[in-house]
């Protein structure tokens, strides 16, 4: 609900009607003394994304946003003044004792018809891109790789025009490392993974020759028919080159016989992420998202979400829409392991949120979980992947990862994300090798100063110049034309790629 104030035009959101503050939309912030309505003056300058309170609080009364508690007032505060992390106090997180399950399930009609052109694997998933995987058994061939790499991409790749790239997965895992540990499964099943997410058509695996996740044990209980090259088995330095880059040309050479088929938009596995958020991200681009998230499943599509840490004081709203106990058994799992994991390091959620979420208005991670929570849209939660884990349903799932940005992206692409579609407020330049970002801005503020890095501008919604359902499609629109490869993200435009990031839980030696 977008307001003006009283004595200029300053633009304000009441996010809700039940809400107590109300968000400040301009850019320059609201001045101090300006009247907002109803007898309310700003007592001091309010900046753009933060919000001013509209009644007085007593100390340990709540601030409401989005009709939920986002704090206590750590003092007595007077309308018209700013809520900010100094006076507000966070509350407990949703306890997992009795989380309401299959509660509020809403099936969603199917939408029939969409398609997308993509590349038909052998499993019977389909890839968005046609590419070649490199896999590093262990960190310590990673030198050589990419020395191989560089050629490979320079000299080879050039002549294979329907081959989309080469994305070496290279870590810093495979020795040095309790590989027996319980929490061990988790690198060594993302990084088995990932080589067998539907954008790579082909794998070589390059191994050191004397680690503890040797060829073998990596390929285990997948049907991967790799290429393996041993450093230790060829004859020093010129002959490895040569050898990884004569394997590479044999795969690029089939690769580039692939062409793309006509699939349905069922085939489709999309991530959703955000990143260096702000106020308006749980506003616009990610309620954006959310519809889109809907279209998606009702095309039939996977949907995955993720950030632990950005679901954890949404839980108690997200898991009445999880479609059983079963599944809901699961969710508890992987929470209540990432309450101990945080235990451990002696934080908890709160650790999560950065200075520029603050500065952009989020004054703590129940607020910021709030808005995060929207991408999810509004279908059922058909599964919960632990990390590392690969899809195996389609429709709305949560895959439990951090909300780090690289880490979340590692195990989306390790579950089988063939896009990503990725909301940020603040702005950051991430890009994925094995798979397209689709970047959607909070601001048009962003978009006007990263016009080549932003995809879509959801800060439109705020301006009323768009609805966020508008945006949605729009969304679900460019998904499918970058899945065809008929249109290419900012990010894939100018090549940004980050370098995977595994996440290792497990001691290291
Ligand atoms: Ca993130």
């Amino acid at each position: 609900m977008i307001e003006k104030s009283k004595d200029d035009d300053s633009l304000l959101i009441k996010v809700n009607p039940q809400d107590n503050v109300k968000i400040v939309v301009d850019a320059a912030g609201l001045k101090a003394g300006t009247e907002i309505a109803d007898g309310i003056i700003a007592k001091e300058c309010i900046p753009q994304g933060h919000k001013i309170l509209l009644e007085d609080l007593k100390k340990g009364e709540a601030v409401v946003k989005y009709a939920r508690v986002i704090g206590y007032a750590s003092e007595d505060i007077a309308r018209g003044s700013w809520i900010n992390e100094n006076n507000i106090i966070m509350p407990e997180a949703p306890p997992l004792e009795n989380l309401p399950i299959g509660t509020e399930i809403k099936e969603l009609p199917a939408l029939e018809g969409h398609t997308f052109s993509g590349y038909v694997n052998s499993d019977g998933s389909v890839g968005t891109k046609n590419m070649l995987g490199i896999v590093c058994c262990v960190q310590c061939v990673e030198g050589i790789l990419n020395i191989a790499l560089d050629k490979i991409k320079r000299k080879l790749l050039p002549q294979y025009p329907y081959v989309d790239g080469i994305v070496p997965i290279n870590h810093n895992y495979g020795c040095g490392v309790a590989i027996d540990a319980p929490d061990a499964l988790i690198p060594i099943r993302t990084i088995k993974n990932l080589a067998l997410n539907p954008n790579i058509g082909e794998n070589i695996v390059i191994s050191l020759g004397c680690e503890k996740l040797p060829p073998d044990k990596l390929l285990a209980g997948t049907d991967l028919d790799a290429e393996v090259i041993v450093l230790q088995e060829e004859l020093g330095f010129e002959k490895m080159i040569e050898t990884i880059i004569e394997k590479s040309r044999e795969s690029l050479e089939r690769l580039n016989t692939r062409r793309r088929d006509n699939c349905s938009a069922s085939k489709l596995t999309v991530g959703l992420q955000c990143g260096g958020s702000d106020a308006f991200s749980g506003l616009t681009a990610n309620p954006a998202v959310g519809y889109a998230a809907d279209l998606l499943v009702r095309a039939g599509a996977a949907v995955l979400f993720s950030e632990v840490s950005e679901v954890r004081d949404g839980l108690h709203l997200l898991s009445p829409r999880v479609i059983n106990e079963e599944v809901g058994k699961k969710l508890k799992e992987n929470i209540a392991w990432y309450d101990r994991y945080l235990n451990l390091g002696d934080v908890d959620r709160a650790a999560n949120t950065t200075p520029g979420n603050k500065k952009g208005g989020l004054v703590n991670i129940v607020e910021k979980s709030l808005g995060s929570i929207e991408k999810s849209g509004s279908s059922p939660i058909v599964d919960v992947l632990a990390p590392g884990e690969r899809v195996s349903k389609r429709g709305l799932i949560f895959a439990a990862t951090p909300a780090s940005d690289f880490v979340c992206g590692t195990l989306q692409l390790a579950a089988g994300i063939t896009t990503q579609v990725f909301t940020t407020g603040r702005g950051t330049p991430y890009g994925l090798a094995m798979a397209p970002v689709i970047k959607i801005s909070s601001r048009t503020g962003l978009k006007n100063s990263w016009d080549n890095l932003i995809d879509i501008d959801a800060g439109k919604i705020i301006t009323a110049q768009a609805t966020y359902q508008e945006i949605g499609e729009e969304i679900f629109k460019l998904i499918l034309e970058v899945a065809s490869g008929r249109k290419r993200t900012r990010a894939d435009y100018w090549g940004i790629e980050n370098r995977m990031c595994l996440f290792n839980p497990a001691p290291i030696t």
